[in-house]
């Protein structure tokens, strides 16, 4: 096969590619799958938030256990004072009853506050749970999706794979150079760098070439370049090269 007629074939095969990943893309399915994913970062993100909230009660649950069980510790001791027998001094006895008085005070005011903080507690993991469980069920519904995606999309997917192979034939025939002008051709300009001199137009650009251009093109090489729109412009198809 001639530079051209592949370079013609190649440009062609890469159309062809564009249209099928459009409408793959374009599947309704692919949307839904997208949509959902979008949901579930949103999801993971308030999962993160709510596992933060209830590492964060949890210790202050600990540091309000600590505190209580301080409380108490202080208590026995000054109880023990007491029971001990070993003061006898009213006033003494009488201050360190005071003291009891107030660190139980202290420690029913702690326990109050713990039994608030455990009820948050419990509602953070409940709100935790229901999250977790939202996540896992978008994950099954995404796999759902996935799978419904891989079977209406699986024949066109497979008909890419297959132009994408032939696409890879067609290159090897052109010399590098030219693959290398082509591609950044078809880069810089939406996925076309090739037109066909068809008359006195290029396919590509569809302009009118003034006719010292087209004579000028006939007279060169099989492979010339649009003046007008400069992608890559085939004269000429199946000399040899
Ligand atoms: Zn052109």
């Amino acid at each position: 096969m001639d530079q051209a007629t592949a370079l013609v074939a190649l440009s062609d095969k890469d159309l062809e590619i564009t249209r099928a990943t459009k409408r793959l893309d374009e599947l309704p399915e692919k949307q839904a799958i997208l949509d959902l994913r979008h949901k579930m970062r949103e999801i993971e993100a308030l999962s993160a938030k709510a596992a933060t909230y209830v590492a964060q009660l949890e210790a202050a649950q600990r540091r309000a256990e600590d505190e209580i069980a301080t409380i108490a510790a202080k208590i026995a001791a000054e109880q023990t004072k007491v029971d001990s027998g070993a003061i006898s001094n009213h006033k003494e006895l009488q201050s360190l009853s005071r003291e009891i008085d107030s660190l139980s005070r202290q420690k029913d005011k702690r326990e109050n506050e713990l039994l608030t903080q455990m009820e948050k507690l419990e509602a953070g993991k409940a709100q935790a749970e229901k999250i977790a469980s939202t996540v896992e069920k978008a994950r099954a519904k995404e796999a759902q999706l996935i799978a419904q995606f891989q079977k209406v999309g699986g024949d066109l997917q497979a008909d890419i794979e297959k132009l994408k192979k032939q696409r890879v034939s067609l290159a090897k025939v052109l010399d590098t150079e030219l693959l290398q002008r082509y591609e950044s051709l078809r880069a810089a300009k939406h996925g076309l760098g090739v037109g066909i001199l068809k008359g006195s137009m290029c396919s590509a650009c569809r302009i009118d070439l003034p006719s010292e251009r087209v004579m000028a093109l006939t007279d060169g090489g099989p492979i010339g370049e649009c003046p007008s729109c400069h992608r890559l412009l085939v004269v000429h198809q199946g000399d040899r090269t």
